[in-house]
């Protein structure tokens, strides 16, 4: 019997294992030795745990946000449905827990966690209400990140206190004739002196009904093309900055999502963020961030839906039995819940790797391609097993099912997601 040191610890190798299937045991050998080379590489100084095993400061936090979520957020969730917003107090309630300025470091007034944190965060509000976690989301993964990365120390000391405590932000990047085609933007920035002069409209812009401050992608040098897009701070208060009624939507309704004009906006230099011209670098770097997000969204979400179904399942009468003892049933469930499994490790995956500082555009993309459209099967499914009263608001199912349907769209479509992935398939093997 031979043995490896992998990243799991020593694995005993017995002549009936794969390595040893090809030809002589020789070349059995010669690959242990390139594995041994490999995984014995002096990086790792730790034995890494199952992707599901959290530290202490990461099981706290979520054990703290599925309080608050069960307490203060499932009281809320219809009413703000009913009235297409964030309730008021609730919102406060966020920022006090620490839920707004997660990865904030604390000298700055946030909770100072990590990248994981956050998508456990997200996760765990997403199984109460979706549209919540894309509020927390979104001010979490795209805003408060991007100026923690690429902010100056005085725009971090004056926009990262008032973002963990008590202001929300937006991210502008669509536009109504540019959402897959992000950088063909055609919002302007105009150099006046020492500010920029702002025109043009935003699209689908998440939390703007309840913004102070908003991250608007422009233009500021379109002969450069797209390497003329830039970042800017955009106050609410600024002349000029006009939202739009919020949008009608399918679902996530009390996520406010509002076109946001432009109007002669003056904008002074110092409020952009990061270096002139690197703003498509930005928001293509940040959307990746984002989009492990939206995978905890989405897997969140139907970890819901499933926990609100499988107990009825197991009282729920039919035939003389309960219904989940039907075989056809049990198999479909198990199918389910093995699918959602399999989208959650991706999604803890890619979000270690953010964390490892290793490239994961690729893990991003696949954890949001497979968790939202597993998310939206899980919830369907969740329909089907309820039966009849699946169908009606009276159960929070049919609220799942719509929720869901948004991760395939924001953040990147699912086509999206799969040319990305494509992309990095071809350079790997080219
Ligand atoms: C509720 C909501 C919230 C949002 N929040 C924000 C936000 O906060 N900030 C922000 O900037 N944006 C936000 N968005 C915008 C979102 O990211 C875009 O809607 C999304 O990127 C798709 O763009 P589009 O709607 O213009 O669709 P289109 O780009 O017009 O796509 C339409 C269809 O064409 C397909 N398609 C397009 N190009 C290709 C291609 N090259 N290959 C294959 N298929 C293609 C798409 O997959 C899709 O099926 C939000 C959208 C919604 C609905």
């Amino acid at each position: 019997m031979n043995s490896i040191k992998t990243a799991l610890g020593r694995v005993s190798i017995s002549p009936q294992h794969p390595l040893f299937y090809f030809g002589s045991r020789k070349i059995a050998r010669d690959i242990i030795q390139k594995k041994r080379l490999h995984v014995s590489s002096p990086a790792l100084d730790h034995t890494p745990g199952p992707l599901t095993q959290f530290t202490e400061d990461e099981i706290m936090m979520k054990e703290t946000v599925a309080k608050l979520a069960r307490e203060e957020i499932a009281p809320l969730v219809r009413k703000m449905e009913k009235e297409g917003k964030i309730d008021d107090g609730l919102l406060k309630k966020l920022f006090e827990n620490g839920l707004m300025g997660l990865e904030i470091p604390t000298e700055l007034n946030g909770a100072g966690s990590n990248f994981l944190t956050t998508i456990l965060a997200v996760e765990e509000i997403a199984k109460v209400d979706g549209a919540v976690a894309a509020l927390v989301d979104i001010h979490n993964t795209l805003v408060n990140s991007l100026i923690i990365k690429v902010g100056s120390e005085a725009q971090k000391a004056k926009y990262l206190p008032k973002l963990a405590q008590e202001c929300v932000g937006s991210f502008c990047l669509t536009e109504p004739g540019s959402g897959s085609d992000a950088f063909s933007l055609k919002t302007e920035a105009k150099k006046d002196g020492s500010h920029y002069i702002l025109n043009g409209t935003k699209m689908w812009i998440s939390n703007s009904d309840i913004a102070g401050v908003f991250i608007v992608f422009a233009n500021a040098n379109p002969s450069a093309g797209y390497k003329g897009i830039t970042t800017f701070f955009v106050d609410k208060e600024m002349p000029g900055v006009i939202v739009a009624k919020p949008e009608d939507k399918l679902g996530i309704k009390a996520s406010g999502t509002c076109m946001v004009h432009l109007e002669n906006v003056r904008v002074p230099e110092e409020n952009i963020l990061g270096v002139f011209g690197q703003g498509y670098k930005y928001a293509a770097g940040f959307l990746n961030e984002g989009r492990v997000g939206i995978g905890a969204q989405m897997i969140g979400m139907a970890q819901g839906a499933l926990d609100a179904t499988i107990p009825y399942t197991l009282e729920r009468k039919q035939f003389g039995q309960d219904i989940f003892s039907f075989q056809s049933m049990q198999h479909q469930i198990a199918q389910v819940v093995t699918d959602l499994e399999a989208a959650r490790l991706l999604v803890y995956n890619a979000a270690r790797k953010v964390e490892a500082k290793q490239e994961f555009a690729k893990d991003a993309a696949m954890a949001k391609l497979v968790a939202s459209e597993t998310a939206l099967r899980v919830t369907a499914k969740c329909i089907d097993f309820m039966g009849g009263v699946g169908f009606t608001t009276d159960f929070p199912q049919e609220k799942y099912f719509r929720d869901c349907k948004i991760g395939t769209i924001y953040e990147g479509t699912s086509n999206m997601q799969l040319s990305t992935i494509a992309k990095h398939i071809r350079k790997e093997y080219s």
